[in-house]
C-alpha cells in the first residue's frame, strides 16, 4: 500500500496480497483509504452513470456457466427483442435523466448491422458528452469501423475469469476482438468479472493485471449474480466487502501505470466500493445475463436517481 501510495506499480503477487485483507480490519480500512486517495488524485471526482439496455432476450449459443441467457440451461422460454422505437425511447429517457453512458448490450449473435443502425439513431439524439457504448459479441474489424462511424465511443469487452473453462469461448478469441476494437479507434471498457466465491485471490490479481495491460478507459469489478438453474449458482455470491476489495485493488494496480482511465465501475452498485474509489454505477434494463426474466424497468429497482444518490453519498459530484 505504501508503494502504491507513492505511485509505484504493483506486481501480481503484491496485488494478490492486497486481496488478502480481512473485513473490518485496520488493513482493510487502509486499503480503501489508499484506493480512494489514488482515485481522487489521478481521476476526476465526478460520478458517472452507465445505463445498459439489454436488447435481445433469446437463448445464446455460447455456453457460459453463469449466464441466464445461455441456451444450455434452458431458462429463456419466450424470445423477445426490444423493438427499435422502444430502444430509442429508453435511450432518450436515460439521457434526460442524466446518463453518462448509454450502452447497448446484446447476446453473442446479435446483428452488427442492427447495432450500427441504432448507433446512428441514438447518436442523432444524444449530447456530445454522453458516450454510446456496445456490449456485444466477437465483432469483425469491418463492423467495428462501421460502429465507430455510427457514433459508438467504445465497446465493453472482457476476458472473463476462467474464460474458456466456464465459457465456451477461448481467451484468445476475446483478445483478438479487443485488439480489433483498438484498431478500429474505439475505446475499451473492461471489468474484472464475473467474480464468484470460488475464484482465488491470485486468479483475481492475474485478471486485474491483464485488465491494466489492455489499457481500458473504464476499469473495475463485477460480482456474479447466482441465477438459479445456471451451473455456477451453487457457489453463491461474494460479499459487498469482497467486491469493494477488488475495486480497490484494481484502482491501486492500474491508475499509477495507465493514465487513460476515465471511470471506475462497480456492479452491482455498492456504497462501500464508491467510498473505495468507484465513481461509476450501472443501471440495468431489459435482457440481463444476471436475471432469469426479461426485466421491464430498472434491475432491482435501481434507477438513475438511485445511482445519483449513492454516488453523492460516496462524495462525488453528479
Ligand atoms: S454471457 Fe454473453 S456470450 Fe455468454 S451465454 Fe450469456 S449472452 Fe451468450
Amino acid at each position: 500500500m505504501r508503494k502504491a501510495e507513492k505511485g509505484g506499480v504493483l506486481s501480481v503477487d503484491e496485488i494478490s496480497s492486497l486481496l488478502d485483507v480481512k473485513e473490518a480490519s485496520e488493513e482493510a480500512r487502509e486499503l480503501f483509504e489508499v484506493s480512494r486517495f489514488l482515485a481522487d488524485k489521478l481521476l476526476h471526482q465526478r460520478g458517472r452513470i452507465w445505463c445498459a439496455i439489454g436488447l435481445d432476450y433469446r437463448p445464446c449459443k455460447v455456453k457460459c456457466n453463469f449466464c441466464s441467457l445461455s441456451e444450455w440451461w434452458g431458462l429463456v422460454e419466450k424470445v423477445y427483442e426490444m423493438p427499435k422505437p422502444d430502444v430509442l425511447k429508453l435511450a432518450r429517457s436515460f439521457i434526460e435523466k442524466g446518463a453518462h453512458y448509454v450502452v447497448l448490450r446484446t447476446t453473442e449473435f446479435y446483428s452488427p448491422a442492427k447495432l450500427v443502425e441504432l448507433g446512428y439513431d441514438i447518436n442523432s439524439i444524444k449530447p456530445r458528452d454522453v458516450r454510446l457504448v456496445a456490449n456485444t459479441g466477437e465483432v469483425s474489424i469491418n463492423w467495428l469501423k462501421k460502429m465507430k462511424e455510427a457514433g459508438f465511443e467504445g465497446l465493453y469487452h472482457t476476458v472473463r475469469l476462467r474464460e474458456g473453462i466456464d465459457t465456451s469461448i477461448k481467451p484468445e478469441i476475446r483478445l483478438r476482438t479487443i485488439k480489433a476494437i483498438r484498431e478500429a479507434g474505439l475505446k475499451l471498457y473492461y471489468l474484472v468479472e464475473p467474480i464468484g466465491p470460488e475464484h482465488t485471490n491470485l486468479e483475481i490479481a492475474q485478471a486485474i493485471d491483464l485488465m491494466r495491460k489492455l489499457r481500458p478507459s473504464l476499469i473495475g469489478a463485477m460480482a456474479r449474480n447466482p441465477v438459479p438453474g445456471t451451473p455456477l449458482a451453487r457457489y453463491g455470491r461474494i460479499s459487498e466487502f469482497d467486491l469493494a476489495k477488488v475495486v480497490a485493488a484494481s484502482i491501486i494496480a492500474t491508475l499509477p501505470m495507465h493514465e487513460g482511465v476515465e471511470a471506475v465501475c462497480v456492479h452491482p452498485p455498492s456504497k462501500l466500493a464508491c467510498k473505495a474509489g468507484a465513481n461509476t454505477l450501472v443501471v440495468d434494463y431489459g435482457a440481463i445475463p444476471r436475471e432469469k426474466d426479461f426485466v421491464l424497468g430498472a434491475w432491482r429497482g435501481f434507477d438513475v436517481k438511485d445511482a445519483k444518490k449513492m454516488l453523492r453519498e460516496g462524495g462525488y459530484e453528479v
